[in-house]
């Protein structure tokens, strides 16, 4: 980081020692597991950036935006839809934490046994650590799984503006007018925090904006359909864990660029792993900055991921709004239809998921999938029985690993995942 940000974060409220400490081993963590990596395509070098700038010039550029009186809406799911708060010039940022930092205070709050992803939501508050919470106006909680619902009933005594809202567990009709009845309470919420009125032109702007986004994303995610992988699973879900972040319209372009270069790439045959390298599917909980251990892995063991079945990955970019509708209630349908299909694992029955990462193993040619849970996250834990016996009927095989944000099972991982990819390896005279 170029400029002296430590003023900013005394005035955030942040602790300059912790975040030190928590700054230095990102850094190095970032220089190992990313600028170490060979025949990167050079458009990554913007993600280098932003990340090196992630806790400072972003930070700036949100606080610079609230001085001139807009607000900062901060959240923890895909749920939460980020049309309605850009529709009001709000600016919307992912809080989720993927570092074990902080546990100890967050343990004083929460049980031992709480996923890694709340924990350190948690621990990053308490330990004045995080410049995204520091910077929100309004935190949105969201009733997915039971951890999480409980938890920010807690959060609420920690971080100021906490709005919850209220998500189904089923998808039919009267959950959806539930789901339907909540997004317009959203909207109000978001009005009322901004005292912006969301007009039609406004939500079509911003419903655009975000299609924009995710056509980016599904087109990147196409393009490592290619055998061999024009980019790798590491740099790939880096790039979705930034679009969490980042300025929506510059990471759009930024990300078409990226694309382009990648076509090149397809079309000299080249890739960052040799032709026939093992093709792995992730799948699972969501993996937030700074969580690279399962994919850093994976990727050091002879394989190379091309596709994440996950929030940060498809299950949350995936579908369009559609753009057809002029008027506030039919933009605010298409929303919710979109937002409505979202297969996360707190939905009972919840087929599409699996017909999901069944269909996705088949089209980006994963030899196999990883089914990644948190430790203590009963969703994607409870789950994986059943996608792994629907993936048994189409033949794809299946790892579930069960893990958290510790380094500790490094080295066991490691084993277990090389000793599935030798399962379906194919032997060098056959190429
Ligand atoms: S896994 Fe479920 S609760 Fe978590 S971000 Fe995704 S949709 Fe939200
Ligand atoms: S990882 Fe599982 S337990 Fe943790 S917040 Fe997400 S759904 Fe809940």
């Amino acid at each position: 980081m170029a400029a002296d940000y430590r003023p900013m974060w005394t005035e955030l409220g942040m602790d300059l020692k912790a975040h030190d400490a928590l700054l230095d081993a990102l850094g190095k963590a970032y220089q190992d597991v990313f600028l170490s990596q060979k025949v990167r395509p050079e458009g990554m070098s913007y993600l280098d950036f932003v990340m090196s700038e992630v806790h400072g010039l972003r930070i700036k550029e949100l606080n610079d935006a609230r001085a001139t009186g807009r607000k900062v809406v901060g959240t923890f799911c895909v749920f939460v839809p980020e049309e309605i708060v850009l529709a009001a010039d709000a600016i919307c940022v992912g809080l989720c934490a993927g570092a074990e930092f902080g546990f100890e205070e967050a343990e004083k709050l929460l049980p031992r046994n709480t996923c890694g992803l709340i924990k350190s939501a948690f621990g990053f508050k308490l330990t004045k650590v995080c410049p995204y919470t520091q910077s929100s106006d309004m935190v949105v909680g969201e009733t997915t799984c039971d951890g999480k619902k409980k938890a920010y009933e807690i959060f609420k005594d920690i971080q100021p503006n906490v709005y919850i809202m209220e998500i189904p567990q089923m998808k039919n009709t009267a959950d959806r007018q539930l789901f339907a009845s909540e997004y317009w309470r959203f909207k109000e919420a978001v009005e009322k925090l901004t005292g912006v009125t969301i007009t039609a032109e406004r939500l079509k702007k911003a419903i655009i904006t975000v299609n924009n986004k995710r056509k980016a994303l599904h087109r990147l995610a196409l393009l490592r359909a290619t055998d061999p992988a024009p980019i790798s699973g590491l740099d790939s879900l880096l790039i979705n864990q930034v679009a969490f972040y980042d300025d929506p319209v510059r990471f759009t372009g930024a990300i078409n660029k990226i694309c382009d270069e990648l076509e090149g790439r397809i079309k000299q045959n080249s890739g960052v792993a040799p032709k026939h390298t093992p093709r792995v599917l992730i799948s699972g909980c969501p993996m937030s900055v700074p969580n690279w251990k399962l994919p850093l892995v994976i990727e050091t063991s002879g394989a190379v991921i091309v596709g994440e079945e996950s929030c940060v990955g498809e299950r949350g970019q995936r579908n369009l709004v559609d753009e057809k509708p002029h008027t506030i209630e039919g933009e605010m349908e298409a929303l919710i239809d979109r937002y409505f299909k979202i297969d996360c694992a707190v939905f009972t029955p919840n087929q599409d998921r699996t017909d999901h990462i069944i269909s996705m193993a088949k089209e980006y040619k994963a030899d196999g999938v990883i089914h990644y849970a948190l430790q203590f996250c009963s969703p994607y834990t409870v789950e994986s029985y059943l996608v792994e016996k629907e993936l048994a009927k189409h033949g794809i095989p299946m790892l579930k690993i069960e893990t958290d944000y510790s380094m500790e099972d490094v080295g066991q991982l490691k084993t277990r995942i090389e000793a599935f990819i030798e399962t379906f390896r194919q032997p060098a005279w056959s190429h």
